[in-house]
């Protein structure tokens, strides 16, 4: 298993498939893009395939989740998908996405084996929309969120990072929709993740705000101290339930000690955590003719050598090389 030096057990894989994009949103990346990965250093699909079977049948892995840059990008998607869900045991396979081209794809990524799936939205206003991400698309995420739904890819969660002057005054009203359209919201304090280093403490919307502007409309009870279990997302019961809403506060209320994630660029290399300034490399490896045995077993030592937390509340903290979209979010 993918154990570290402080007791934690990976058992959950993001696997970033592209690091490029179809919006820009502002809290990730630049207007002008990025300068992407180049085509051949990028995993191939069967290569990618390869190390989510290493990682599931010699690594204890039992999720993954498909992320990106946007993942609906990469053309050989569902034939992933689909590889993935043929290998014993059975891992769940879950996609975060922007949305855009979920209508045209949901169902037959459902068809290939896809269980779940997280859709990032901000707003509900296209405006608001257009200038977050300095796009015009707002109409397609909400096809894309139906479409999801209907294609049976359920729970279907909604990932949103609120930032101020822009949509901090939309919790409530989020909330509200997601809630009639049995979407489940949960809201990601941002984090000094984005490629412009832009990344504010004193500017971000913290949990608690973000808690106490969702209590002016609704009643907000835990739903228990386990039920965060190794999840980062803090769950409260909406107006006494069934509904349910969350907050990943990965800055002010970390969840390192009960991390259970490792991750797998778009380029091969295995991060232990989000905020790890190293790498290892393991697509080297793989294109040198190593072993499934080898490549294990440097992926153990990758985990191993996991720190105990992100260092953000460290006065030295720096911000890792790649941002968020280059590195699998
Ligand atoms: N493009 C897909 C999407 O937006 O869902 C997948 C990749 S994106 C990097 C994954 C998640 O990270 C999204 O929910 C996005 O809102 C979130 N994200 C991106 N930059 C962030 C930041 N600086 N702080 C917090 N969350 C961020
Ligand atoms: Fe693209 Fe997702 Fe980053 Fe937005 S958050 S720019 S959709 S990778």
């Amino acid at each position: 298993m993918l154990l570290d030096t402080y007791g934690r057990v990976a058992t959950d894989l993001r696997v970033s498939l592209t690091d490029r994009c179809n919006l820009r949103c502002t809290y990730c990346m630049p207007e002008e893009g990025l300068r992407w990965l180049d085509r051949p250093d990028l995993l191939t699909d069967d290569e990618i395939v390869r190390m989510v079977r290493i990682a599931v049948t010699d690594l204890g892995v039992t999720d993954v989740r498909f992320t990106g840059g946007e993942p609906l990008l990469r053309p050989g998607l569902a034939r992933i998908v689909a590889a993935c869900a043929a290998l014993e045991p059975r891992p769940r396979l879950s996609l975060t996405s922007n949305g855009i081209g979920l209508g045209r794809t949901a169902a037959a990524l459902r068809e290939a084996g896809l269980d779940r799936v997280n859709v990032s939205l901000d707003t509900l206003r296209p405006e608001v929309f257009r200038t977050l991400t300095r796009r015009d698309r707002h109409h397609d995420v909400l096809a894309g969120l139906r479409a999801a739904a209907a294609a049976g890819l359920a729970p279907v969660k909604i990932n949103t990072v609120l930032m101020r002057g822009l949509n901090d005054d939309e919790a409530p009203d989020l909330l509200a929709w997601a809630v009639e359209h049995g979407y489940e919201l949960r809201f990601i304090e941002q984090m000094p993740l984005d490629a412009q280093h832009g990344w504010e403490r004193t500017g971000m919307v913290t949990a608690e705000e973000i808690l106490t502007s969702l209590r002016t409309r609704f009643h907000l009870t835990p739903e228990g101290a386990t039920a965060r279990a190794s999840a980062p997302a803090e769950r409260w019961l909406v107006d006494g339930g069934p509904a349910r809403v969350g907050v990943i506060a990965s800055v002010t209320r970390p969840f390192c000690r009960a991390c259970d994630r490792t991750r797998l660029t778009a380029d091969g290399q295995v991060r232990n955590c989000l905020f790890a300034r190293e790498e290892s490399d393991l697509r080297a490896a793989l294109r040198s003719g190593a072993r499934d045995t080898e490549i294990a077993e440097r992926w153990r030592a990758a985990m191993w050598g996991k720190k105990a937390g992100s260092g953000l509340d460290d006065p030295a903290f720096r911000q890792p090389d790649r941002p968020m979209s280059a590195i699998g979010g």
